[in-house]
């Protein structure tokens, strides 16, 4: 299976750091890139064969900020597609949500699979980790324009700081979950 993993934001968080955490210096980018990178081997040791970018356009694709996302997912030719964020918002809000266009289709099926694993993981780590669910997001390009099931994932809240501590201390628990998440839906397609 081909897997395309898409931190967000800009690598080294220039233009675009993501969301931040003042207080502990957290950067988003930062916190997804070393996600990534950590899913990719953890998958390709499953088999995979995986493409690594980093970017920064969210919202749609905007060459001037780095490269075109989903163009470059589609010339790979990856069976599945995966967007990692962390989230912010008033710095009380918690929680792991997964993100997919539609959750009928396989891109729901996929949501489901690694938002599974990523729930479990961190429950076991701090149980008072919200389940924010799966839920549909017609506007974003990552998840709009791509062929294949694709889907975000908002791991937890960055600008909190129980969330945060989660994102650091667990990092390399967190890339195995959303391995092990492709890797049932793998299963779970063959079956
Ligand atoms: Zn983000």
């Amino acid at each position: 299976m081909k897997v395309f993993i898409n931190p967000g934001h800009a690598m080294h968080g220039n233009p675009d750091p993501g969301a931040l955490n003042g207080e502990l210096g957290y950067r988003e980018s930062d916190v997804v890139s070393r996600i990534g990178e950590k899913v990719k081997l953890y998958l390709e040791r499953a088999g995979c064969e995986v493409r690594l970018l980093q970017s920064h356009n969210l919202l749609g694709e905007c060459p001037d900020y780095g490269p075109a996302i989903v163009d470059a997912a589609e010339s790979f030719g990856a069976d599945v597609f995966i967007s990692l964020h962390c989230n912010a918002f008033d710095t009380r809000a918690r929680g792991c949500e997964t993100l997919c266009y539609d959750d009928e289709e396989a891109g729901g099926a996929l949501a489901m699979a690694i938002h599974r694993q990523l729930i479990e993981t961190m429950r076991d780590k701090d149980g008072s980790m919200p389940d924010r669910g799966i839920k549909e997001r017609k506007d974003l390009a990552v998840l709009r324009a791509t062929n294949m099931p694709a889907v975000l994932c908002e791991i937890a809240f960055i600008d909190n700081i129980q969330d945060a501590a989660l994102l650091i201390v667990y990092e390399d628990d967190i890339a195995r979950a959303i391995a092990r998440g492709v890797t049932d839906y793998q299963v779970a397609l063959a079956g």
